[in-house]
């Protein structure tokens, strides 16, 4: 069989490696100069760096198995770096139970209480008893007023903007349930697992088409005509990894009910800034914004994490955001994005000063957070599409998880099945 699979992020260079693998022709198709789509990296020193903050959880087992298979174990590693809160000015870290009891903004009742309610999220093995509710009137309900707005309301509103008070507590709960304190991350960066499974597909017989920008896809004569920069070309069976609005956009013949049902939803967009600073700007890993009047969510000092050997001495540092795709700051330029940032660096570090800067990368990517609304699961189309032949899997499906690299491995294991086994049935 003749298999396309479109776009080379870790969803569709995973699929497209389990059908080549069972011995079929397979045609990758990625817009973009280099795989691994929103967990891609570029160069910084000796390694690659993730255009966006990346690690893996201890419960991310399926991407844990692939990074097994293709020989990459040894340079995964895990550790325990310290997340922390910015609150009122100053630093508190939070996360693990005594950091909880720790966390002075809060009288002592309400550390309980916030401990109390995790603890009882962590015990609840399904986001099934939380659908019913928002993440803020469940927080708020649970926790109180004090935990709700000390901790949780400024990171809903800093994450989702005007749809803060929309995101659903199945969401949420997923957040707490499958993470762990120790997280994981591949020396050298996730970009040599996206090579890596390029490379494990192109020795398979299969194709890796980079800056191939895919404008249609229809199912006709009993096969998917996909058009690629403006060619036309036909397989038997195709798995589209892209956003389900683009999908919308691009697949003809779609049904008006299936565009009622599916094309919906809010997406945000991610914007980062990374520096890669000649001095360390704080000694933790992950720290929320959790003041207003920062012009960044989110400030991850991978350097606290990772090795700073492999990036040439520096430390990088992120600065990230979600933000709605009609944002001005996906306008900035690096120097308008820069000048914003500094002061909001200098109140962090006040010793900080623009000289410590060495190297500065802005990436920017659109359809990076669904809103997760409670509407959100009613919503999600099913992996085969009204398209015959055409698969639909992406990472907006793998609710009531986020986003993340683990899920959609699992969703390519999954997806790629399907494609196989109906590759089998039509002989
Ligand atoms: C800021 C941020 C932080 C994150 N942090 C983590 C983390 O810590 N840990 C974790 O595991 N995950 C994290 N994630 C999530 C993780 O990046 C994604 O879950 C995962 O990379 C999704 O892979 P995918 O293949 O499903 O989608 P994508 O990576 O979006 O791949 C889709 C591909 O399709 C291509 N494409 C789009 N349109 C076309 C077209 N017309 N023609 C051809 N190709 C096209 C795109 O270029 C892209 O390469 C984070 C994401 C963001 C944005």
């Amino acid at each position: 069989m003749r298999i396309g699979v479109l776009g080379g992020g870790a969803l569709g260079l995973t699929a497209a490696y389990r059908c080549a693998r069972a011995g079929h022709a397979v045609t990758l198709l990625e817009r973009q100069d280099l795989v691994g789509g929103l967990a891609a990296g570029f160069r910084l020193g000796d390694a690659w760096l993730e255009r966006f903050y990346h690690h893996l959880f201890e419960t991310d087992r399926d991407i844990v198995a692939l990074i097994d298979e293709l020989g990459l174990s040894s340079r995964l590693w895990w550790k325990k770096p310290v997340t922390a809160v910015l609150y009122r000015g100053r630093r508190y870290q939070l996360d693990d139970p005594a950091s909880v009891l720790r966390f002075s903004p809060l009288a002592p009742v309400d550390r309980v209480r916030l401990g109390a309610a995790l603890a009882l999220l962590k015990l609840t093995p399904s986001a099934r008893p939380f659908e019913p509710f928002t993440a803020n009137r469940w927080l708020r309900t649970a926790m109180g007023d004090a935990v709700f707005s000390t901790v949780w309301e400024p990171l809903l509103r800093a994450k989702f903007g005007e749809f803060h008070d929309q995101v659903s507590m199945a969401w949420f709960w997923a957040r707490v349930y499958c993470r762990t304190p120790r997280l994981g991350y591949l020396r050298g960066g996730f970009q040599t697992l996206y090579l890596a499974l390029a490379e494990a597909v192109r020795e398979r017989g299969g194709e890796i088409r980079l800056n191939a920008e895919v404008e249609s896809i229809a199912s006709e004569g009993g096969t998917v005509a996909v058009t690629v920069n403006g060619r036309i070309e036909r397989f038997d069976r195709v798995v589209a990894t892209l956003p389900t609005r683009l999908f919308a956009r691009l697949a003809r013949g779609l049904s008006e009910d299936w565009l009622t049902r599916h094309d919906w939803g809010d997406w945000l967009g991610a914007h980062c800034a990374i520096l890669g600073l000649r001095q360390p700007l704080t000694d933790i890993y992950w720290l929320n914004v959790n003041d207003p009047g920062y012009p960044f969510l989110a400030l991850v000092d991978h350097a606290n994490f990772a090795e700073r050997d492999d990036y040439g001495g520096l430390h990088p540092v992120y600065l990230g955001n979600y933000l709605p795709m009609s944002s001005p700051r996906f306008q900035q330029t690096d120097d308008e994005v820069l000048t914003e940032y500094i002061p909001a660096l200098q109140r962090i570090n006040p010793a900080f000063d623009r000289s410590w800067i060495e190297t500065m990368h802005v990436f920017r990517a659109p359809y990076a957070q669904p809103v997760v609304t409670r509407e959100f699961p009613a919503r999600i189309p099913p992996h085969t599409t009204p398209l015959p032949g055409v698969y639909l899997a992406n990472m907006f499906q793998v609710y009531p998880q986020d986003r993340g690299q683990n899920y959609s491995v699992r969703m390519a294991n999954r997806v790629a099945q399907m494609v196989l086994r109906s590759a089998a049935a039509s002989g």
